[in-house]
């Protein structure tokens, strides 16, 4: 496969792929690979200069035959449908992998955030709420915090959605502040998920987590918690970057010292006794393994022959191209995929919505006992796949959540 395919094109022949490997008939294949709904709305607001902005704002439904859908929201200038649609159908692969009663979604508005107002884009928020606010709701489509949202965003989204039932449903949006109802661990636990992941394919290989040597790319919120998750494992976290470039010590760093850092300057590098490197040194470092966790397409055909990491766990969305993924596996190198190794966000959404649903409020440590047993159990399950299958983990992870997703829709059955 050309590395010239877009994001729908490779979610597409990735399902296709599944579906021969399950031998599901066309019938179902063609199901799988169209969204049920796909929402666009134009979403008009008041500038602060008085004058009209009109945006346009997407989501994406995929499927929900396991439960409603559930997927985030994100903002920028360039978002496409083809991309949502691409990212809606891995959100339904990825809960349908953690074992999670959701379906898939994702959606977001064309806009540049960084050129708004927080009035401006609280507008444009509830706008964009009260014109899909028909297809929302906890039983329907959940949202999310995804690129340039946050647990504010989910807050505005809440108090729209419950402006307009008129009265509070905290469980119609996850990743909200804890004090509205948010979860305690939900900022946490993609990295912290990322970690668990790696720990199991040691463990299932008789490797030892302890001492094991970590580059990290992206010092963001999964790269960051996952350098700290690995630090409290006894890992040696040997480098770590953001957008301006790495830095590398070969006896390992503090990362919440990198943090304090980083907070005053702006940046990691220049961190006490460590040697600057580039973000492509980074990911060319001999280590146990590698954890790509800032942008999609950074291990390619172009640097896939040059990793030297044991393992490749993929913090980020798309980290790795088809092209190199299949490189890396001839390399004979461990990749855990981006849609089994970045579920604990969505884990953790999932416990803050039935924490929603009770009125619960659960304490960090149980939030972080049931995160790890719930990675810990679809690595597993993946990792059996895999074996049975003498598949790569990819494959493995998308006929799971695939196979599961198709045997929900064959069991429904048809209506009428
Ligand atoms: P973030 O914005 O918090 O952090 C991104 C980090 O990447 C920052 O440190 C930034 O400086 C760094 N970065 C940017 N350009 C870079 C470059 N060229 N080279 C190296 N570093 C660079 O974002 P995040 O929430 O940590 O998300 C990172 C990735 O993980 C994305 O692909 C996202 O879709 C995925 N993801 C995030 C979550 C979540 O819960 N946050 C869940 C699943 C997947």
């Amino acid at each position: 496969m050309s590395e010239e395919h877009t994001p729908l094109s490779v979610a597409l022949s990735q399902l296709k792929l599944a579906s021969k490997k399950l031998s599901l008939d066309a019938g179902m294949h063609k199901m799988l690979s169209q969204p049920k709904r796909s929402i666009s709305v134009s979403i008009d607001i008041r500038m602060d200069n008085g004058s009209v902005g009109v945006f346009n704002g997407i989501r994406v439904q995929h499927w929900d035959a396991r439960g409603p859908f559930k997927g985030g929201m994100r903002y920028y200038p360039n978002i496409t449908l083809d991309e949502v649609t691409a990212l809606s159908m891995l959100m339904t692969w990825k809960c349908a992998i953690a074992d999670l009663p959701f379906g898939g979604a994702k959606g977001g508005i064309c806009v540049d955030t960084k050129k708004m107002s927080k009035h401006e884009l609280e507008r444009l928020t509830r706008r964009y709420v009260s014109l899909i606010a028909d297809y929302l709701g906890p039983h329907r489509d959940i949202p999310a915090p995804d690129m340039y949202t946050d647990a504010q965003t989910m807050a505005w989204i809440m108090d729209t959605y419950s402006q307009l039932k008129g009265y509070s449903i905290p469980e119609s949006v996850t990743g909200k502040p804890v004090e509205i109802g948010g979860s305690w661990g939900r900022t946490e636990a993609t990295g912290r998920g990322v970690i668990h992941c790696v720990k199991q394919a040691m463990q299932n290989n008789q490797l030892k987590l302890k001492g094991a040597s970590i580059a990290i790319q992206g010092f963001g919120n999964v790269g960051y918690n996952a350098a700290v998750a690995a630090h409290e494992e006894g890992c040696k976290v040997i480098a770590v970057s953001d957008s301006t470039g790495g830095i590398y010590c070969p006896d390992g760093l503090n990362p919440e010292e990198v943090l304090v850092h980083k907070e005053q300057t702006k940046s990691v590098q220049n961190y006490k006794d460590c040697k600057s490197i580039t973000n492509d040194e980074l990911l060319e470092l001999s280590c146990d393994v590698l954890i790509p966790a800032a942008l999609e397409n950074q291990i390619t055909r172009k640097n896939a022959d040059k990793i030297k990491a044991k393992m490749v766990a993929e913090g980020a969305n798309g980290p790795t191209t088809p092209d190199a993924d299949k490189a890396l596996y001839e390399k004979e190198i461990c990749l855990i995929p981006d849609i089994l190794a970045n579920s604990g966000g969505v884990t953790v959404s999932y416990f803050e919505w039935v924490q929603n649903l009770t009125r619960e409020q659960w304490p960090l440590e149980k939030v972080n006992r049931k995160l790890e047993e719930k990675m810990t159990k679809a690595f597993n399950d993946v990792a059996n796949l895999v074996e049975k299958e003498e598949s790569d983990m990819r494959t493995g992870a998308l006929m799971l959540g695939v196979g599961r997703v198709a045997n929900a829709i064959k069991t429904l059955g048809l209506w009428p």
